[in-house]
């Protein structure tokens, strides 16, 4: 994917939990200091994210090495030596901006990792 198309799906999925969130979809919880965050799911990291992958800083082996410098570094992967780890990265920075335009946030499930929601606060 290019850049503009990974903005442009962010976006999407952004618009389209804010969209859910405005008609009720959502589910209401209180945080520990009694906020009342409404959430709702967006869908699993396998599911919305460029790579379609779950891994960690610290266990990306089942990530494709960099075609262009197969791993050291380079533009083309934000020196992070994958071009998907790059997409998804862009893609999560891309879903953070577009979610804080409506002064809500991205957040992983707490049961499962992989579960990405979106929260914002309610009345
Ligand atoms: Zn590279």
């Amino acid at each position: 994917m290019t850049k503009r198309e990974i903005q442009r799906w962010a976006k999407e999925i952004i618009e389209d939990g804010i969209e859910k969130i405005n008609n009720g979809r959502g589910e209401i919880y209180e945080n520990e200091d009694g906020e009342k965050i409404v959430s709702v799911f967006l869908g699993t990291v396998f599911q919305i994210f460029p790579s379609g992958k779950y891994y960690t800083p610290w266990a990306r082996s089942n990530l494709e090495p960099c075609p262009q410098c197969r791993g050291k570094g380079c533009n083309f992967c934000g020196n992070l030596g994958s071009r998907e780890a790059f997409e998804d990265q862009l893609f999560y920075e891309e879903l953070e901006r577009q979610a804080e335009k409506y002064n809500a946030w991205i957040t992983n499930g707490e049961g499962d990792p992989c579960d990405i929601f979106l929260e914002k606060y309610t009345k």
